[in-house]
């Protein structure tokens, strides 16, 4: 995430509410909104979530994740760079501070969310241009394959008006890796250790101006959003930035009584009241507390013969019992 992606999100939140309602007035139904569910209806499931920097997850789907965890899911985080070139909005830090410190805080990024366990794939920060895509492919097919994934989080694609190349090369090579994993021509080696082909055909595609079919409401995770990006410290808005603020306010002799009484509260309710304006003012939208916006691409679609699909919808239709 970058310092334009964070103002623009935050207090230019409403450019996303501007572009979400476009999109919903000119779609027939608009976006399906995905509730809570009770039980663990994903029990035996599994997700990726795939970020190509340490706070991408936290600031932008984090509370989602952590829904789904909650409702069943297992759940893996894959960061594709090592986070070495820092950020304007974090704590400042050489390049290998910088690799440490995000290194560590992604493992507790991932503990706070329930996930299993992090692979890092160590690729330069800013640097994803020129690496080579099929090496990356070749990586993420090996990992759903052998995660077993069925959901992946990662960034769209297909999504307009973005800067970062490592976004946009990491979502290319996500979505080539999602359909090739499921292809036995694809690396038959991985299958003769063992693994099995499958492709990935359950996608949330996340972006900082989605083209939205999906809204996820996140009212009942949110307190674990805010603890993702409470480990944002060298990296994002969230970290340390409320209990800097209220120290410094008392050094001027004044308190925000937003801020509380501690350090704990003050950072925890500064990413409530900034960091998650954005969530706030889309839920609001939906009638909803928080919420979270995708890019969804379902199974339905990409099954041959399935339901929404053409021959799936014909034989629906049109089949008749065998004499
Ligand atoms: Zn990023």
């Amino acid at each position: 995430m970058q310092r334009r992606d964070f103002f623009t999100r935050v207090f230019g939140g409403l450019a996303i509410m501007k572009l979400d309602a476009a999109h919903a007035q000119t779609s027939a139904t608009g976006p399906v909104v995905e509730r809570a569910n009770s039980g663990l209806p994903h029990s035996g499931k599994v997700l990726a979530a795939i970020q190509p920097h340490s706070d991408d997850i936290a600031l932008i789907c984090a509370g989602t994740i952590a829904k789904l965890i909650r409702e069943g899911y297992t759940g893996y985080m894959i960061r594709a760079t090592n986070d070495d070139m820092g950020d304007d909005v974090g704590e400042p830090g050489s390049v290998g501070e910088n690799v440490l410190r995000n290194e560590r805080e992604v493992a507790e990024q991932s503990r706070v969310l329930g996930l299993k366990r992090d692979f890092s794939l160590n690729y330069s920060n800013h640097r994803m241009s020129d690496i080579s895509r099929n090496e990356l492919i070749c990586r993420l097919i090996f990992l759903f394959r052998f995660l077993k994934a069925d959901t992946v989080f990662c960034y769209d694609p297909w999504a307009h008006d973005e800067e970062n190349p490592d976004h946009y090369v990491l979502g290319h090579c996500v979505e080539a890796a999602c359909w090739m994993a499921g292809r036995v021509h694809d690396y038959p080696e991985q299958l003769a250790t063992g693994l099995e082909a499958r492709a990935v055909t359950d996608k949330y595609y996340y972006a900082r101006h989605p083209n939205i079919n999906r809204i996820v409401d996140i009212s009942g995770t949110v307190e674990k959003k805010i603890d993702a990006n409470i480990c944002n410290v060298a990296k994002g808005p969230g970290g340390h930035h409320g209990s800097k603020l209220r120290a410094e306010l008392a050094r001027q002799g004044k308190k925000l009584p937003l801020l509380g009484d501690d350090d704990l509260t003050a950072d925890r309710n500064y990413i409530r009241e900034f960091v998650l304006a954005g969530d706030r003012e889309l839920g609001k939208k939906y009638g909803l507390e928080y919420a979270e916006a995708f890019h969804y691409v379902g199974p339905a679609a990409a099954a041959i013969g399935g339901t929404g699909s053409r021959v799936g919808d014909y034989v629906k239709q049109h089949a008749v019992p065998l004499k």
